[in-house]
């Protein structure tokens, strides 16, 4: 897991919201008997109209288990469930069988209805895929000390409010930061991170450590691995280091599946990386993409704009000094830089430029 940035609601979801919201208040007021017996009518065509928001936001990933997702693959996920509250009992261990089920003790009823005033919040809604919202976390939600409220009462407030509840399960949108709860194993396996009680729950909740998962994250691993142990050998040669460091970003961008699996591993075995070096090495891929534009090698330019792209990335710590150099080097803001391939062709050299692209070009034996 690792945090995105929520989306902004359109200027007319609260209104929207507010009027299927309060049919439903309607509906259990009206309702005649144990509010446990009724079958909520949830406007389920309401939510999936907002979907896509989510689906940008979350660079097309499963919120709780990196997966990438498609329209087929993916649900908009209650964080807190709307129609039932599910526990597991504390011995329960779940494996996953043949075709992705958890296989062990079903979870068991604990409140009926959910968390239903927040069905069409829009602090409560992220993106799921199918096997982590249908198969594993289904209407789990561990709370602190199994606090869970009379769910039969909304709350008075407005907005994101769990009466009193205190959430246990991770959100790639608030609260602890998952990439401290967690921390994967060179494996693929996932462990908690520290002391907090969020990243076990989520592990068990969404069953990360399910056999899929960890063999697919265990072959990204070794890959990171792999490129790590290049970037510590080459961190005196600025250009290799430059270009090896800038595929790892490449792995740890948001949009890459398993994301937090190459962060974990470059804070483990490349950091910390110092002010000198990164300048040194961006220097030499801002070179690059120099003396590509020299030749215009389009192809060249593309990767090597890329590549500077890629280190500058906003997550990484080092990205503050990556876009200095960069917009000195190659003379434009960062944002034209990051607008790219398009902006490629406009990189403007001078000639003092070009000889000193020229002779870096000479002096390197570097291949991406
Ligand atoms: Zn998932």
């Amino acid at each position: 897991m690792i945090r995105y940035e929520r989306p902004d609601p359109p200027e007319d979801f609260q209104d929207k919201s507010a009027a299927v919201l309060d049919d439903l208040c309607k509906y259990i007021r009206e309702w005649r008997g144990p509010l446990e017996t009724a079958t909520l009518p949830f406007d389920r065509k309401f939510w999936s109209t907002y979907t896509c928001a989510f689906e940008k936001a979350q660079h097309w990933k499963c919120g709780y288990c990196e997966r990438h997702i498609s329209r087929r693959t993916r649900d908009l996920e209650h964080y807190a469930p709307k129609a039932e509250v599910t526990v597991l009992s504390p011995a329960s261990v779940r494996t996953e069988a043949p075709g992705g089920k958890p296989t062990g003790t079903p979870p068991a009823l604990c409140r009926q209805p959910g968390y239903w005033w927040l069905a069409y919040c829009w602090e409560n809604w992220l993106i799921a895929c199918k096997d982590c919202n249908q198969y594993w976390k289904l209407n789990l939600f561990p709370v602190r000390d199994d606090n869970h409220p009379d769910c039969s009462l909304k709350p008075e407030t407005s907005g994101f409010d769990l009466n009193g509840a205190e959430p246990l399960l991770l959100n790639p949108f608030f609260g602890p930061d998952p990439e401290d709860a967690l921390e994967f194993e060179r494996s693929g396996g996932v462990l908690p991170g520290g002391d907090s009680p969020h990243g076990p729950e989520t592990i068990r909740t969404c069953g990360l450590n399910r056999t899929s998962l960890v063999r697919r994250r265990g072959r990204l691993a070794d890959h990171i691995a792999l490129l790590c142990h290049l970037a510590v050998r080459s961190r005196s040669r600025p250009a290799e280091f430059g270009a090896i460091l800038s595929n790892l970003a490449n792995w740890s961008r948001p949009g890459a599946e398993h994301a937090a699996v190459a962060r974990g591993l470059l804070r483990a075995r490349v950091y910390p990386i110092t002010d000198p070096e990164i300048t040194s090495a961006t220097r030499a891929l801002c070179q690059r993409v120099q003396a590509a534009k020299r030749k215009d090698d389009r192809a060249a330019l593309f990767a090597g704009v890329q590549a500077v792209n890629h280190l500058g990335a906003e997550h990484l710590p080092f990205a503050p000094t990556v876009q200095k150099v960069a917009e000195a080097e190659l003379r434009l803001s960062w944002q034209t830089l990051a607008r790219k391939p398009a902006a490629a062709p406009t990189l403007r050299t001078s000639a003092r430029e070009r000889r000193r692209a020229a002779s870096a070009d000479t002096s390197s034996s570097v291949t991406p």
